[in-house]
């Protein structure tokens, strides 16, 4: 039987990976990409966030494709800019080089390997009926399938796509107009080394290819490799069962007031592991010890989610829609 097996490759299952096995355990990864990096993501983060630094989480600075002192916020057709220090990541190669140090200490990864079924048995639990473990890490992002087998029902979400545009600008702007723009979301540019990571996203159940159009015509984008993903912008929800801890996207940990993730992935990679050490140490794999996971994560993230949750509400929903943004709300959004 396996100690611990991530379920997810993406940024919350290789962090909890790393960490794991720099703890000297031997993890397995099931990912069911054959590549990194595949998941639609705008890869901008503030540098700081929630005591941690980026910096805490990657290995070499290839990760890290350009930095920001500031972001312009594009309302209704006004310019306000923010200073703050953003990173611009590129996430294949973060979760290329996140792979190879987890691999280096003792992790096993398993590329093209999609989890579909997921049984308790006992005190553990079998996966795809051939590899049974005494605790899984859910890493499985939005659709997780970890997340259904711990029978958690779905919650809201949002909807954004990504592409790659040629064009090159100076720093990271968002365009807010719910008519000239998309309603309850935003677009984003974001340079990168070379060309841009440029989208658009909405905070209700609509189709955005239609406003997708319509901003890059108008930006004179050219978009290659459009993709799409939804994001969950519900209150966190359950992230502990026996056997089982739910991370990231899985753990709808997602920022619901701006859609990113990036940041809670990683720390609850973090926090699932160290948290997934002492259970095997202690051999208390039941939910009652595990629960110390989400007290973790809750003392570090859950104030200001249940703030971001708060201000989705009220910012998308009645303050952006009926133009009455002023320059405070909107630094506090971003
Ligand atoms: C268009 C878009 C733009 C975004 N832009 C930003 C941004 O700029 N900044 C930011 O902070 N956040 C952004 N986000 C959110 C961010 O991408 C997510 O919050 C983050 O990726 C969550 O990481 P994760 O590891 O939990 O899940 P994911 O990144 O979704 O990783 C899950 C992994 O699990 C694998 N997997 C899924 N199912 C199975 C299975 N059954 N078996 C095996 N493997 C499986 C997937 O292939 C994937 O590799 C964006 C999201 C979208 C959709």
């Amino acid at each position: 039987m396996e100690n611990v097996v991530v379920i997810g490759g993406g940024i919350a299952g290789l962090t909890a990976a790393k960490t794991l096995a720099e703890s000297g355990l031997s993890p397995i990864v099931l990912e069911k990409s054959k590549e990194f990096g595949q998941k639609p993501c705008g890869e901008l983060i503030v540098e700081k966030f929630y005591g941690f630094s980026i910096h805490d989480f990657i290995d070499d600075d290839s990760s890290i494709e350009r930095r920001f002192d500031h972001l312009t916020v594009n309302y209704c057709g006004k310019d306000y800019v923010f200073n703050k220090s953003y990173i611009m990541l590129d996430r294949k190669q973060f979760e290329e080089s996140t792979a190879r140090s987890a691999m280096n200490a003792g992790a096993e990864i398993r590329m093209g390997t999609e989890v579909h079924d997921i049984k308790r048995c006992n005190s553990s639990i079998l996966i795809n009926n051939e590899l049974e473990a005494k605790l899984v890490i859910g890493a499985d992002g939005f659709n997780s399938i970890v997340r259904k087998s711990a029978g958690m029902r779905d919650m809201a979400s949002a909807f954004a796509i990504t592409a790659e545009a040629k064009t090159d600008f100076s720093h990271p702007f968002l365009f807010i107009d719910p008519e000239a723009i998309i309603p309850c979301g935003y677009a984003w540019i974001f340079p990168k080394k070379e060309g841009s990571n440029v989208g658009i996203g909405c905070f209700r159940g609509i189709n955005v290819t239609p406003y997708w159009k319509r901003f890059s015509e108008r930006m004179g984008i050219e978009a290659l490799h459009l993709k799409g993903a939804p994001i969950p912008i519900s209150l966190p929800s359950r992230t502990y069962f026996d056997n089982i801890m739910l991370v990231g996207d899985a753990a709808r940990l997602a920022n619901s007031s701006t859609g990113g993730g990036i940041a809670s992935a990683l720390i609850s990679g973090l926090l699932s592991a160290k948290v997934a050490k002492d259970a095997l140490e202690n051999n208390r794999t039941d939910e009652n010890f595990l629960r110390k996971y989400e007290e973790e994560w809750k003392k570090l993230i859950y104030k200001y989610l249940f703030r971001c949750y708060l201000k989705k509400k009220l910012f998308w929903e009645f303050f952006v829609n009926h133009k009455l943004l002023g320059r405070k709300i909107l630094r506090s959004l971003f």
